[in-house]
Parts: C-alpha cells; structure tokens; sequence
C-alpha cells in the first residue's frame, strides 16, 4: 500500500514521561506504516528546554505561527521538585503558556465520546465542548486586606490628567476588596475564536455572562460578543444552519444540565476554569479530553487535555507494566492531520484521521482498554491492556 503523502510539515512537539513514551509508539505503530509523515520537529522535553533557555519553546511556537497546525505532548511543568529532579538552571513557566501567549488563542476542549463511558449526565449525548477565555480577570487581579477603617476606591488616572474616582466599600470593620481587568481586543479575538470553531465543527455557541449585575463589565462581554457576532458572523451563522445564544450564566449552566450536548459552551475565563473540570470529569475521564488552541487569525495546536502521567512513567522505569491511555493523545493527532489535510486539500489524510479515530473508538466499544476506562465501563468483562498492546489493538482494527 503506498503511504499517503504530505505537502506541509505539520510542526511536532514532543514532551515528557509517560506520555512521550506513547507519542513514539504512536508514530511507529499507527502513522508512520500509513503516511510519509512530515513534520519539523521541536523537543519540548524538559531537558531539552532546559539545554536551550527554553528558546526551542518559543521556536516551535514560531513555527506553528508559520506552518498555521501543530500537536503537542504533554509536558512537565517545572515547581521546586523538578527542578532538582532534573537539574534546571531556572524554573521555566509553563510551555503551554508561552506558546498561549505567542499565538493569543483560545482553549477548546472536547470529550471524546464512547458507547459504554457513559456521561454522568444522562442526557448528554454529544460532546460539549468548552471554550475559556485564558486571559485577565481574576487571574490577574490586585488584592487588598483592609485592616481597619476607611474607604476604598476604584481609581482611574488617564494619561491626559483625566482622573475618575468611584468609592467601592467603606470599611468600618476589617474586610477585602479586589480590582480586575479585561481588554476589548482580548474580548473580541475571545469572540472570534469561538465563532470560527463554531463554522468549523458545525456547532453552535452559548455564552453566558452576569451582565445583570454587572453592568459594565460583564455588559462588556455582552456587547462585544454580539457585535463581533452581527457583523463578521450572523450570516455564515445562518447559511450553516447554526445560532449564537446568549443568556445570563446561571440560566446557561441549567440548560447546559438539561441539554444533549453537540454545541460549544464559551465561558469567561474563570467560569471555564471551574466548568471544564465540571463537564470533563462528568464526560467520563480526563485521558479522554482533546484540547486545541486556535489563534484568531486560524492557526490551530492540538494536545491532550491531561498531562504527563508521571506515576505511570515511574512505574515504567521500574520496568512495571503500565496501562495508560492513550485516547486523547491519538486525537490530538488526528485532529491535527486532518485540520493539515483540509488546509492543504489532501483528502486522503482527512479520511485517513477519519479512519484512526474510529479505529480507536471501535477498539475500546468491543471491549478492549485501558486500566482507567475499565474502572467506569458499562461494557461487562472488559479486556485490560497495557500500554502498547492497546495501541497494537487499534492498529489491528485500523
Ligand atoms: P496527569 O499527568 O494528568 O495525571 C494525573 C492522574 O490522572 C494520573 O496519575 C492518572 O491517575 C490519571 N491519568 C491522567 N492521564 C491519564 C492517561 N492518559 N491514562 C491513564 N490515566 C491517566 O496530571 P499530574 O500528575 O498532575 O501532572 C503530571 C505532569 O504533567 C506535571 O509535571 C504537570 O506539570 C504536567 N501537566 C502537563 C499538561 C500539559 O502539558 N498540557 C497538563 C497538565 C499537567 P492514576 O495515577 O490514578 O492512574
Ligand atoms: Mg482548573
């Protein structure tokens, strides 16, 4: 069988522990036998980062910014123990967050849905999927711990001598008083992002803000959402048969528990900080979360929502067996060569994604899986697989 070819490279992350020992596996068994796969490879790996600055950090976010698709391997995140266990020059932040700031995108992220993990809720049938805006508001606010007597106030000093001076609370007795921002421009590219996902999964959107109350700034969202909507959106909305629905947030999160999924639910930052644990954990497990960034000029990395699996990696190490899924990991692929396909009109790779996910799906619907999922199966007598031998089940089926 002659290997489907490719036109751009896509641009490869690799990373760390466990789920770098899958992302081998996965090239050798499931894609490469298929495709004449090509890639510009950037080793996220924490050595790797560590023996450049990070600098192969801030390339590979370049490059995705010039190759437009990108999958990316869980990586560690450096605190105090990792920086003796690997003997960092310094504690390096979160790669996610730097590539998240080069590309100014949001987070997506899907559950992928099998017959037999069923959702916690009964009635969701498809997935939802979640959209977080990743930037300001209380993730980068100012606190105070008022202490004693006094006033509080919000203070505005323009540039020009302007001066607005708004009084928040009066102290009488101690308290605490927070100030938070957001950026028009973050709000709407927040907007542009979750209507551009929208066009391309055939899905709609909700948003729910607390614009009663807050008058202004939730109004903000509001308003912004709805103009970047009315005009760059309404019209490709409607030609797709698809609707942007707005409510107050508590209204959303009830009709968010009585629906049947297959939308994409945008949420504020701090609402989809809370509401992404929410839905992922109630969709069944967090190995089977995708997550893509899209950037709103349309450029798109694609990962699994978890991360390195690092007791399974020691257990590895210990030469144990292990049985770590490897479900979000093989869709971060596909989603990735099938957004590499589309761009670059090779049908053959589309159908060949098409193909792996279903494999993948079908592989785990007869029976076969991982640890993880067999704990909360309905299918009886799961067959449990270690590592590699799950993946040697899919490539079987594929
Ligand atoms: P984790 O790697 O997601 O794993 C937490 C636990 O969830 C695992 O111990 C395992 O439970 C279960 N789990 C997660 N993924 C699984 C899979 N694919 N198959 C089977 N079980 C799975 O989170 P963590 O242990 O908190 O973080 C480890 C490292 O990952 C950290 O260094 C962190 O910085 C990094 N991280 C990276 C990303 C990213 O790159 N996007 C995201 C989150 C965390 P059991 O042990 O009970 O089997
Ligand atoms: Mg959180």
């Amino acid at each position: 069988m002659a290997k489907i070819q490719m036109k751009t490279p896509l641009v490869e992350m690799d990373g760390d522990e466990m789920t770098r020992i899958l992302w081998q596996m996965i090239k050798d068994e499931l894609l490469l036998p298929y495709i004449d796969l090509k890639t510009e490879y950037y080793d996220l790996g924490l050595k790797h980062r560590n023996d450049t600055d990070d600098q192969v950090t801030i390339d590979s976010a370049l490059a995705t910014k010039k190759y437009g698709v990108a999958v990316k391997c869980a990586t560690i995140t450096p605190n105090h123990a990792r920086m003796s266990e690997y003997d960092l020059k310094k504690m390096y932040k979160s790669p996610n967050g730097t590539i998240r700031a080069i590309l100014d995108g949001t987070v997506f992220r899907t559950p992928i849905v099998v017959k037999g993990i069923d959702p916690c809720v009964r009635n969701w049938k498809k997935p939802i999927t979640l959209a977080r805006h990743a930037y300001g508001d209380v993730y980068k606010n100012t606190e105070l711990y008022i202490d004693r007597p006094g006033v509080a106030y919000l203070v505005f000093r323009g540039d020009d001598g302007t001066e607005i001076e708004e009084p928040i609370q009066e102290f009488e007795a101690p308290g605490i008083v927070q100030g938070m921002h957001n950026m028009d421009d973050s709000i709407r590219s927040f907007a542009r992002s979750c209507f551009s996902y929208a066009l391309d999964m055939g899905e709609s959107v909700w948003f729910g803000s607390k614009d009663t109350i807050s008058k202004t700034y939730d109004a903000r969202f509001k308003a912004i959402f709805q103009e970047v909507f009315d005009t760059e959106y309404k019209e490709k909305f409607d030609a797709a048969g698809l609707e942007y629905f707005y409510s107050l947030i508590d209204d959303i999160v009830a009709r968010v528990m009585k629906a049947e999924g297959g939308f994409i639910w945008a949420c504020k930052n701090y609402d989809g900080d809370v509401m992404s644990d929410m839905v992922s954990s109630a969709f069944g497990s967090l190995a089977m979360m995708t997550s893509v960034l899209v950037s709103p000029d349309g450029i798109y990395e694609y990962e699994a929502a978890h991360g390195t699996v690092q007791r399974h990696y020691y257990k590895h190490l210990k030469g144990e067996e292990t049985s770590t899924n490897s479900v979000a990991t093989i869709f971060a692929w596909t989603g990735a060569l099938r957004k590499r396909g589309e761009l670059d009109g090779i049908k053959e790779l589309e159908e060949f994604a098409d193909r792996l996910e279903k494999a993948t799906i079908d592989t785990i619907e007869s029976g076969k899986m991982t640890r993880d999922l067999a704990l909360i199966t309905s299918i009886k007598d799961p067959v449990v697989l270690n590592s590699r031998d799950f993946i040697l089940a899919i490539r079987d089926r594929l």
